[in-house]
């Protein structure tokens, strides 16, 4: 407590220096409200050459053990560790926020699904249906109850079935929901069935040519806790033709779930009820040490965090380091479920960095006005606003940048489901760069963004120093700037 009190009053004689030394610059009158100063100071604080210096630190991490830094391992662990140290002594409040992930899950014997009433009927196990890994056990005998089938199926696969919570208004709970496969996740129609209340899921192969048998796929979900398979095309439009038919459901399996823990630190100063979010997700895929994925967001906002730990924020700024977004963004998924509505509200925006200094660049800014028309809808009303901020740091060096469609594959996903605008940067993943890249920040065209993504050889000459400081620095201002103004975010 003693030594924190010295090292905090020394660090705020320096950084009033530095704030002094940047006022006395000669300054636009536009340039002198806390957020633009603020901004200035942190984006010099903030440097590629610190933030390597956390890569390195990972890339010992994960050599120290086996390797890899992923979900439920000791290199993820070591890793939190070291993150919420150097968070802890910078003043931070920091948290350690248990999440959960499949550990281990193994199926005891066939599944059953079985027509009981009024007509008796046993469908063949692994042939006519599945068990989804990693459904949880149970034994329930129910009626069936569709949600929202295409019956006949659309000559193109589109159903939606169970997509939408409003496809369970009139679910009877404690029902099984028979559900069709379509055009949303599996796992996002177990979820939807398990918030209605459904005891079990039985959800069937669409009905196109090559989409009528049944098979067995992981959907990384179990959390609706209910039994839950996958039928062919005919067992689904069997039950569906007769309302009211009861089965029975088993699955007999052993699911074993392990812990690990988000890190969450939060400036002991700003207004607690307007939040801004600062994520990047802490593990790495098990194949590597994950030092561009994501070893660089993490990198950087953690550096972020540590420059501006004395910073007299207006808004309260809250980092997070998240677990398990690899096999699903379950560390921002469960983070986000398990906030109240009222929490959920004080969180003006979510900022998310996962991949910023890959070797073969492009700055790419999640397309959250939908400008590009690609892909995903716009996000929520604000993240506009958070792609413009963005772009105008690049725009300000005359740095070229691209967007990138806004799909929720990363830790902004679950934040911009319950409606929080969100944004940030990507340097590319598998994907190939285009010759207008190439023209934009050199680099090779028709080359992968990362040639060792998802690898082992993603470790620390995996990086691109320039993307790494060009990215410290966006993410630097963009910080220091909501974390002082947010009034651009309606
Ligand atoms: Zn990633």
């Amino acid at each position: 407590m003693h030594i924190n009190l010295r090292r905090g009053a020394t660090g705020f004689v320096a950084m009033a220096t530095a704030v002094a030394l940047v006022l006395a610059q000669p300054t636009p009158a536009s340039a002198t409200s806390p957020d633009d100063v603020f901004a200035k100071l942190l984006v010099k604080q903030v440097t590629g050459a610190h933030a390597k210096q956390h890569l390195n630190a990972l890339q010992s991490i994960a050599t120290a053990n086996g390797g890899t830094r992923a979900a439920g391992t000791p290199g993820y662990r070591a890793s939190r560790d070291y993150v919420a140290n150097k968070l802890r002594k910078a003043g931070y409040k920091v948290t350690l926020d248990p999440i959960n992930f499949v550990q281990s899950w193994a199926e005891n014997s066939p599944p059953t699904l079985t027509q009981t009433a009024p007509n008796s009927k046993a469908y063949v196990p692994n042939e006519d249906f599945f068990t989804f890994p990693p459904s949880p056990a149970g034994d329930v005998t129910a009626q069936v109850q569709a949600v929202d089938l295409t019956l006949p199926p659309a000559p193109t696969p589109s159903s939606t079935s169970g997509c939408e919570t409003a496809d369970f208004n009139g679910f009877v709970a404690g029902r099984i929901a028979l559900i069709q496969r379509g055009t949303c996740p599996y796992a996002t129609k177990v979820r939807n069935a398990g918030f209605a209340g459904a005891a079990g899921v039985i959800i069937f192969n669409e009905g196109q040519p090559g989409r009528t048998d049944a098979f067995t796929v992981d959907i990384g979900e179990w959390r609706a806790g209910i039994p839950m398979v996958f039928a062919d095309f005919a067992v689904g439009n069997e039950l569906a033709a007769a309302p009211g038919t009861t089965v029975r459901l088993k699955v007999d399996a052993t699911l074993k779930l392990g812990t690990d823990h988000n890190v969450i630190a939060e400036t002991r100063l700003g207004n607690p009820r307007n939040v801004v979010m600062v994520g990047a997700h802490l593990d790495s895929v098990p194949a590597g040490p994950g030092i561009n994925d994501n070893g660089s967001g993490t990198a950087a906002i953690l550096e972020t965090a540590l420059q501006m730990r004395l910073y007299p924020v207006r808004n309260k700024v809250r980092f997070a380091f998240w677990a398990a977004e690899e096999i699903g963004l379950l560390g921002s998924d469960q983070y986000v479920e398990g906030l109240s509505a009222a929490e959920r509200d004080r969180i003006r925006l979510y900022l998310n960095f996962d991949m910023i200094a890959s070797p073969n660049y492009a700055y790419k800014l999640y397309d959250g006005d939908n400008s590009d028309g690609e892909g995903s809808p716009a996000g929520p009303p604000g993240s506009a606003q958070i792609e413009r901020q963005l772009a105008n740091f690049f725009d300000r060096r005359g740095l070229g940048h691209v967007g990138t469609d806004f799909d929720g594959r990363s830790d902004y996903g679950p934040f911009i489901a319950v409606g929080i605008p969100a944004g940030g940067i990507f340097t590319g993943a598998e994907g190939l760069k285009t010759a207008e890249e190439q023209a934009l920040f050199g680099g090779t065209a028709g080359v992968a963004y990362d040639v060792c993504y998802h690898q082992a050889c993603d470790t620390t000459t995996n990086i691109n120093a320039t993307a790494l400081d060009v990215n410290a620095d966006a993410i630097a201002d963009s910080v220091a700037r909501f974390a002082f103004n947010t009034t651009a975010i309606p």
